[in-house]
């Protein structure tokens, strides 16, 4: 229970990606007081910081909410697991660490969209600020930011292969992905400093802990947010370990930074949503907002696997006790190797589909083959090549199951629903096999394991897609910020007909991002807490 004195001006829910940004950038005024609750614990697991942890944190589940879809129809009836950070620097904790900003249409589009001043021009004085990039200096990049982003200077045998292919294919080398249009091929950018991932969570709030005007509980999990009168004044949440529920209140303002599930979660169960759902589970409407849990955009994958000639990949280390052993110790003395680098080391963006204007397929080459359905490593030397479309025009929606706090949303991804992003996944597993059988990666190769060589066909290649395809992890759009009566947010990331709340992380986006979307909330969050800060200056 807060006490009056303690009361801070700003309450940050979720300490991920986003919310650490928010909480950091706050209290970096010292007249503003600021405590961040997060559900998860400290981030002090080791797995954590080796960028190539992320396999052992996948597998042990510690630090995953372990949410799932429903039975997805144009998926064989799947559901699909949908991991989620439950850590200090939430999904940016556990991530892939791939850092790409998208291309600068993305928000021009969401500007269109009704994101008024979130067009490339606008938002990109946000991400300079946030980039301490170590490559070539440029108008477009930032240098000395809190975000080390740094690009992969030693390629595996594959990754060179795979991106010497895309060039003999015709696909131009990107200089540096993230100043401008994305189509091309590019070893990745990543955020790593000396060997080390960097969440936000160490970029952003470690060096602002020491402020006596930011406080950080852990292990905090809000249930609702209090609104009295139509303004949030604090939230209800449960602490782990303890008996009942606890307030904590806010003078200025509640920021709901939960991710894509949980923040459109909690404003339903605060009765903001649906009337007609809320309802119909028996919570009182605070605010009739039909928008929340919609719009839920997400990327699909599939994985190209193959079996290789011997090419230093992780099967192999992790076949061999005396490659393991030599690996883990050069990470140790050097922080360098395989252990150094996150899942995927070179990308490709791609027009697939004739008459397309712009790159709609991105590609990923992974250092090592998984068995089919599994997270195992088969021994003998593999890669991947994972696809996934750009701009997928299937819409899901997340609603609550129950009114019990605890229980997991009900998730409809409606993955492939849309024909045209079946023929964009079709297209562009085309692609990925030619990409597969072109000089120099075709030398590689010993075989196409799955989808095994044959049948090309478009029944066949979509069979497999519905088969295997699976998350890329970046579901967002569930509080979409806009300007027409669907808009869950205002463009200031302000909750529509009430004051004192406001969403920043993923689920605000009106639209997915071409790429990999940590960057682009990073940037949404660093342009929220320069929206609180203005106001809080003008107040
Ligand atoms: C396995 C995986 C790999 C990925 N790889 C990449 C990649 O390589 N590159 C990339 O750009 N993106 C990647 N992403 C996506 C990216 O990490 C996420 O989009 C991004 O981290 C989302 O940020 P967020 O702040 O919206 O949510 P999160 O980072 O998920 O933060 C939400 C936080 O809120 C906390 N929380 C939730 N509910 C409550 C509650 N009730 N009370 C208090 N706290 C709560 C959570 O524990 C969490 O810490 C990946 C994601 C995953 C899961």
């Amino acid at each position: 229970m807060s006490d009056a004195s303690d009361i801070p001006d700003y309450l940050v829910v979720g300490g991920g990606s986003a919310g650490c940004v928010v909480a950091a950038r706050l209290s970096e005024d010292p007249s503003i007081r600021v405590t961040l609750l997060e559900a998860g614990p400290e981030d002090r697991d080791i797995w954590i910081h080796v960028p190539a942890g992320y396999a052992r944190l996948f597998a042990s589940g510690r630090y995953d909410w372990k949410f799932a879809t429903e039975p997805e129809p144009e998926l064989a009836d799947r559901a699909i697991a949908w991991p989620r950070g439950r850590v200090l620097g939430g999904s940016g904790s556990v991530n892939g660490l791939v850092y790409l900003r998208g291309s600068p249409q993305d928000y021009d589009r969401w500007a269109q969209a009704g994101a008024r001043g979130w067009s490339y021009e606008d938002v990109l004085p946000a991400f300079r600020r946030m980039e301490d990039w170590d490559g070539p200096a440029g108008d477009t990049r930032g240098v000395g930011g809190p975000l080390p982003v740094g690009q992969v200077s030693r390629l595996s045998q594959g990754a060179a292969a795979f991106v010497a292919s895309c060039q003999a294919l015709g696909f131009p080398l990107h200089r540096d992905i993230n100043d401008g249009p994305i189509e091309g091929v590019t070893p990745i950018q990543m955020n790593i400093r000396r060997g080390r991932r960097v969440s936000t969570a160490r970029a952003y709030l470690r060096p602002a802990r020491r402020r006596p005007n930011l406080r950080v509980l852990t292990g905090v999990r809000a249930q609702r947010v209090l609104i009295e009168d139509g303004r949030a004044v604090g939230v209800l949440a449960r602490r782990d370990g303890a008996g009942g529920e606890e307030r904590f209140l806010a003078r200025r303002e509640v920021v709901l930074c939960a991710g894509a599930v949980a923040s459109p979660k909690i404003l339903m169960l605060s009765g903001v949503g649906d009337g007609e759902d809320l309802s119909a589970l028996g919570i009182p409407v605070t605010a009739h907002l039909p928008g929340v849990g919609r719009n839920l955009q997400d990327h699909l994958i599939a994985r190209l696997s193959f079996r290789t000639k011997p090419a230093g990949t992780l099967n192999e280390i992790m076949a061999s006790r005396f490659q393991l052993t030599r690996t883990v110790l050069g990470y140790a003395v050097r922080r360098n190797g395989p252990l150094a680098v996150g899942a995927t080391e070179a990308t490709l963006f791609a027009r697939v589909t004739p008459g397309a204007e712009e790159a709609e397929a991105q590609f990923q080459f992974i250092n090592f083959s998984l068995s089919a359905g599994s997270y195992v490593l088969p021994p003998h030397p593999g890669v991947m090549i994972n696809f996934g479309q750009c701009r997928p025009d299937s819409r899901g929606v997340l609603r609550l199951r129950s009114p019990e706090p605890e229980d997991k949303p009900v998730i409809h991804a409606n993955y492939l629903e849309a024909p045209g992003d079946q023929r964009v996944m079709v297209e562009a597993a085309r692609l990925g096999r030619r990409i597969g059988r072109a000089s120099p990666f075709a030398e590689l190769v010993q075989e196409e394991t799955a989808p095994p060589r044959g049948d090309d066909s478009d029944e066949a290649l979509l069979e497999y897609v519905r088969r295997t395809g699976s998350t890329v992890y970046h579901p967002c759009g569930t509080c979409r910020m806009g300007t027409d009566a669907g808009a869950v947010v205002d463009p200031e990331l302000r909750v529509a007909g009430l004051r004192g709340l406001r969403v920043a992380d993923a689920s605000v986006m009106p639209l997915v991002p071409s790429s990999n979307i940590q960057p682009a909330v990073i940037m949404i969050a660093e342009r929220a807490a320069e929206f609180l800060r203005r106001d809080a200056a003008t107040a």
